[in-house]
């Protein structure tokens, strides 16, 4: 099994749908999340949208394999998916933020765990002030968490920095030994 995790802001999520276009055959855990759907985000799909009382009720069932609280929304990947997958001797992915991926490394030692590193630090400062909407002090406040985001890398098996989608989806396969 394989976690990929990383910064927000990073580019996680575009690296895998790039990656799960070309290879169907890796099975990519869907999350639970308390989170409220973007536009063209289905249930099922991107994630499990579910209330706060079912994400209590999936905690307390031990439903979940790891969860954590981010940006204000909870999130979690599905256990008995994830189980049934690698019994079946399926490549698994998981694409969770850093906390979730501590919490795996404790729980599943053997998972190889990825950190998606940004090309640069300035690259980092672009994507996350975005189009400089934001005020300044919320700026400052994601370049600080940022930073703190940056040194977990050390904690990881491998780092790819993601220079291109390709190059870094295309590692990501090798990794995983599917390509
Ligand atoms: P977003 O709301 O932008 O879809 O996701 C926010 C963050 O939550 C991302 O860093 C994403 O990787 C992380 N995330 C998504 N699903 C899970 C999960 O099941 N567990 C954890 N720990 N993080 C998740």
């Amino acid at each position: 099994m394989t976690v990929l995790s990383g910064p927000s802001g990073v580019g996680k999520s575009t690296v895998v749908a790039h990656l799960r276009q070309a290879h169907p055959e890796v099975w990519l855990s869907v999350s639970a999340t308390t989170r409220k759907p973007r536009p063209g985000e289905r249930h099922g799909v991107q994630y499990f949208f579910v209330e706060n009382e079912e994400f209590d009720k999936l905690i307390a069932n031990g439903e979940l394999l790891e969860w954590a609280e981010f940006a204000g929304n909870r999130y979690g990947t599905p256990r008995r998916a994830v189980l049934d997958r690698l019994e079946a001797g399926e490549p698994v992915l998981l694409e969770i933020d850093l906390q979730g991926a501590r919490l795996v490394r404790e729980s599943m030692p053997e998972a190889q765990l990825v950190f998606l590193a940004p090309p640069s630090w300035d690259e980092l400062v672009r994507r996350l002030t975005g189009r400089g909407t934001e005020p300044p002090e919320v700026i400052e406040r994601r370049l600080a968490a940022a930073k703190v985001e940056l040194a977990a890398e050390s904690e990881f098996d491998t780092t790819l920095v993601n220079t291109s989608v390709e190059d870094v989806s295309a590692e990501l396969l090798a990794l995983m030994r599917v390509v």
